[in-house]
């Protein structure tokens, strides 16, 4: 195996060169966990810790190494590693960190393509796929929508499903699968490129951990035994690990997303639901929030019917969502400066009495 067969590019070794990490080896971070890092080169792991500089000069968790990272390396004894610098991020996979308002937390990054699973039995939702397509959309990420089990309900009902979704989400790639029989995985495994990255997203349950053995081969990891044993469960699923693929490739087998909140996508919202916004463009006025506004095109075209309204109602949803993260992010930064002011204030005080 090469370096390339788990992503590695030019672009990377030509950075490099041009910081003069020569000196260094380069791997890619397969695992995280409590600032431990599993960094994985060509024939070796290695267990890996961040030196201090690049903590102390971190602005906050994310420029700390995360899965899918490349980073630059030292081997200090056999097999234990310290990592001095992560190469720049071609994609990021993030949300809203849990329990920490308005700051980020980074899923995966250096991700091509996200395969989006979705169960089709009673948990189905398609507001949930357009969550993770904008998601997708706002770090780069090709979506690619799987319909999982498959096997639990009959043709027509698919057929429909799969019309539904045509209606609302369009020029994404839509795989049918059930991991139980196995149909539609040939497929799926077909469209798997060679030294690329892929993500599974998705709500706990939809069956990712079984699509990913099936991809890996790997057995070790019985999931009817996650869903027994809570607590064996609970840790089989702690770790986010990067898994090599049969066909080449490689994928970040992540845990189950169960809410995941929307940062500031920087356009992932417009091109999700670009229907709305093609509409939109007809509104008399620019900033028009489509909610209450006189002569709003996107209300008049959900009146007619022309836009679905449980669309609208999701895009409603993610806009507000957008709104509160950005407003919190302002208010931390608010609070920020003003501590920076305080500590400014009481050195300058300091330094008066010693000088
Ligand atoms: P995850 O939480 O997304 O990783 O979901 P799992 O892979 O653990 O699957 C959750 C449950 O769904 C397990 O009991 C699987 O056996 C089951 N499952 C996964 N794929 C299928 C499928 O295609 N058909 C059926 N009937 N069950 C499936
Ligand atoms: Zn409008």
């Amino acid at each position: 195996m090469e370096l390339e067969d788990i992503g590695y590019n030019s672009e990377l070794e030509n950075y490099r060169k041009d910081k003069n990490l020569d000196a260094f080896q380069v791997g890619r971070v397969t695992s995280e966990h409590k600032e431990r890092y599993i960094v994985k080169t060509a024939d070796k792991e290695y267990d890996s810790e961040i030196i201090g500089n690049l903590r102390y000069t971190a602005n906050d968790r994310t420029d700390f190494p995360a899965v899918g990272d490349w980073v630059a390396f030292s081997e200090f004894n056999e097999g234990k590693a310290l990592i001095h610098a992560v190469l720049p991020r071609k994609t990021v996979i993030e949300r809203q960190a849990v329990g920490r308002k308005g700051e980020k937390q980074i899923i995966a990054t250096n991700i091509d393509f996200a395969f989006i699973v979705q169960a089709v039995d009673r948990d189905f939702n398609i507001n949930r796929i357009e969550r993770y397509l904008t998601i997708c959309h706002s770090s780069n990420v090709i979506p690619i929508i799987i319909l999982n089990k498959i096997d639990l309900i009959n043709e027509a009902y698919l057929r429909d499903l799969v019309e539904e979704i045509q209606a609302r989400i369009k020029n994404v790639t839509i795989f049918k699968l059930s991991s139980e029989t196995g149909e539609g995985l040939e497929k799926i495994k077909g469209s798997i490129k060679k030294g690329k990255s892929y993500c599974l997203l998705g709500s706990s349950g939809v069956g990712k951990s079984t699509l990913s053995n099936l991809l890996t081969h790997k057995q070790a990891m019985k999931t009817s035994t996650i869903s027994t044993s809570t607590n064996k469960g609970r840790h089989t699923t702690s770790h986010r690990e990067l898994l090599i693929l049969e066909n080449g490739g490689v994928i970040i087998d992540n845990p189950g997303i169960r809410e995941v909140g929307i940062t500031d996508t920087s356009g992932g919202i417009e091109t999700t639901f670009d229907t709305i916004n093609t509409i939109a463009e007809g509104c008399k006025f620019k900033n028009c929030t489509h909610t209450s506004e006189k002569a709003c095109a996107v209300i008049s075209a959900v009146e007619r019917g022309e836009i679905d309204a449980s669309l609208y109602d999701n895009y409603l949803r993610m806009e507000r969502e957008k709104e509160h993260f950005e407003a919190t992010v302002a208010e931390k930064r608010k609070k920020g400066k003003h501590l920076k002011k305080i500590i400014k204030d009481m050195k300058s005080h300091h330094s008066k009495y010693k000088y």
